[in-house]
């Protein structure tokens, strides 16, 4: 149990990812724990208590693992970020900060109480997507059940708010199967989504799309419902199809498949036998499962079966008295508060959150080292830079200055090589790579306009994956001249990862040319042979040579012999080749052009090595 965010190490210089990949940005921890109590959450129940970081710490950690990474994206990260005592300080400082970087803050975790019509106009500076509420569950009776603390009159409020700042989509989760559920909570899903189309149609606003999304409630160990029994996968489908045809026109319904449900409720409550299910599943051929193309409920079933285990009866209710496979598994909350919370439930019964109310004596603080920390907003109030600094204050390495004259552009060639491994990356990565490695070195530049702005940059032609370069070149637009472009060289060099090389940067007058004639060495894994020699002097001697290519799904003929410039043969293994990319027009990547030229099997064309060597100009095409 950490007691204090503040207190430990912070990751100042993050890894950044080379390929893209899910959550490709930074993430600032702002809080730790909730303590709303929603009964059926068992992260709300095993983090507890709630331990916000100071927002002298959250500044400095953004200022430095932006300046570190280069990431375009700030998350503010906690089970509820919406909760964190001092958000609408922070939030609209944050943005600032980062407003002239092109940095945009997003808060993926928001709960529908939290949603001040403040914090909503901050969202709105960066969220162009859809507004995401959980109401968990259609009436106040049921949401009461659960603890959820939020009524229909909140959830209109805050979806009339949304429409009325602009926003499209709105996306609802609901869960059905909660306890106590009846076919009157199911009627108020239907109904609440009715109305919430109701408020955004008004005022002939133009069209809103609505999404809700279904999950099954799979009752979770160490929380007040971890007695409840789940739903059938039959159950399931008879609801979800019950809302597939009263759900009104206009809105899209997207639901967890059942059978999938059903293995998470299984496995969520499953014991110690389940060690010998998992393996038998997986030496049966169970893989991926989160995907529903690669997940088959059958292998697990014939798994159970031949196991002797009932999976179904995994589902039901628990006794009180029963003991629990978890049970010597102790979270800090005691079990007698998670019984007290059931009936609670039960009784429909609000239960506070302890963070700004009483201790609700769930047991896990001992209020000597442990004990909920919320951070006193006024001390925040003015800002920052007025509080004082924590200890110790971490370090950054980058500074991305913006200057004063955004109008001006002032443009450089930077020639680079990109050799070994990193060739194995596509077009838009390297993109992606150079601009964060522009922002780490600290290089003000000037940004494109419009929704997701990047740095302005041109590149030449695309290089083809797995094709090595010492000729490749970028122009940047700089708003302020380079004072010492050498140093920039240097520092670009320190901060690009293996592979790539800044060679020059040298000012340069307008954007790339629009025709481009580049050179490639391609060496063969083997000598050419005879046959091949007489292909390169009659292509030579050719004026026209149809080549068929594959490009995006669909078959295209090109005549490639005008974009072949230069063909010979400059080594036992190796050709030489020019090859023109002409704007507009359908070019040809060269392992293709030498394939199709020299009549490759498929197996040598992959084993081509492929180097650009050189680029210029192409005149007079
Ligand atoms: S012991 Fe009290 S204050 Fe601490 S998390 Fe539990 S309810 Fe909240």
């Amino acid at each position: 149990m950490l007691p204090d965010l503040d207190v430990i190490d912070h990751l100042l210089a993050p890894i950044v990812p080379n390929a893209k990949i899910i959550h490709d940005r930074l993430s600032i921890e702002i809080a730790r724990g909730c303590s709303r109590g929603c009964r059926f959450c068992q992260a709300g129940m095993t983090y507890r208590p709630v331990r916000e970081r100071t927002p002298e710490v959250i500044m400095q950690l953004a200022q430095a693992g932006i300046a570190n990474s280069g990431f375009e994206e700030l998350a503010l990260l906690s089970l509820s970020t919406g909760d964190y005592s001092c958000i609408e300080q922070v939030l609209p400082q944050l943005m600032d900060r980062f407003a002239a970087d092109c940095v945009s803050v997003s808060m993926p975790s928001m709960r529908v109480g939290t949603l001040s019509p403040a914090i909503m106009d901050q969202i709105k500076r960066v969220r162009k997507t859809g507004f995401t509420l959980a109401p968990e569950a259609g009436s106040d009776r049921l949401r009461r059940v659960i603890n959820k603390g939020i009524t229909e009159d909140d959830l209109l409020a805050t979806c009339r708010h949304a429409f009325a700042l602009g926003w499209k989509v709105m996306k609802f989760y609901f869960m059905i199967g909660l306890p106590t559920e009846t076919t009157d909570d199911i009627q108020a899903i239907i109904d609440l989504v009715r109305k919430v189309k109701k408020e955004g149609d008004r005022d002939g606003r133009g069209r809103r799309q609505l999404n809700v999304s279904i999950g099954t409630f799979v009752p979770k160990p160490h929380t007040p419902f971890q007695w409840e029994r789940q739903m059938s996968m039959t159950e399931s489908r008879t609801v979800i199809n019950h809302l597939r045809e009263w759900l009104p026109k206009g809105c899209t319904l997207k639901w967890h498949d059942p059978r999938m449900s059903y293995l998470e409720g299984v496995m969520a409550r499953g014991d110690r036998r389940f060690a010998a299910l998992i393996r038998l599943a997986w030496e049966n051929g169970a893989r991926l499962d989160g995907w529903s193309d690669h997940f088959d409920l059958a292998i697990w079933q014939q798994a159970a079966e031949k196991l002797g285990l009932d999976l179904d009866d995994y589902l039901r209710e628990r006794s009180e008295d029963e003991i629990l496979p978890w049970q010597h598994l102790h979270s800090g909350v005691h079990q007698r508060y998670l019984q007290a919370e059931r009936q609670r439930g039960f009784a429909e019964s609000y239960t506070p959150d302890c963070r700004y109310h009483d201790c609700q004596g769930c047991g896990l603080c001992d209020f000597e080292v442990v004990r909920p920390v919320v951070i006193d907003r006024d001390r925040f109030t003015a800002g920052p830079e007025d509080a004082a600094p924590p200890s110790p204050p971490p370090p950054t390495t980058a500074r991305r200055d913006r200057p004063a004259h955004d109008e001006e552009h002032c443009r450089y060639l930077v020639t680079y090589s990109r050799r070994g491994r990193i060739c194995y990356l596509g077009h838009l990565e390297i993109l992606r790579l150079l601009f964060r490695t522009q922002g780490r070195a600290g290089i003000a530049t000037n940004f494109t306009q419009g929704f997701n702005p990047t740095p302005k940059v041109s590149f030449g032609p695309a290089l083809p994956v797995g094709t090595e370069s010492v000729a490749e070149f970028l122009i940047m637009d700089l708003p302020a001249p380079l004072g010492d472009p050498a140093a920039v060289l240097a520092q670009l060099n320190d901060k690009l990862p293996p592979g790539l090389i800044v060679t020059a940067i040298t000012p340069q007058q307008g954007g790339p040319p629009a025709d481009i004639e580049s050179t490639y060495t391609m060496t063969l894994p083997r000598p050419l042979t005879d046959d091949e020699r007489l292909q390169l002097q009659a292509f030579a001697n050719c004026a026209a040579y149809q080549v068929e290519k594959l490009r995006k799904g669909k078959q295209q003929t090109v005549d490639i012999r005008p974009l072949v410039v230069a063909l010979q043969q400059s080594g036992r293994n190796s050709v030489e080749l020019g090859l023109l990319s002409l704007s507009g027009r359908p070019g040809i990547k060269p392992v293709e052009a030498l394939q199709a030229i020299l009549g490759l099997d498929p197996a040598t064309a992959l084993g081509l090595t492929i180097l650009k060597t050189g680029w210029r100009p192409a005149e007079n095409v």
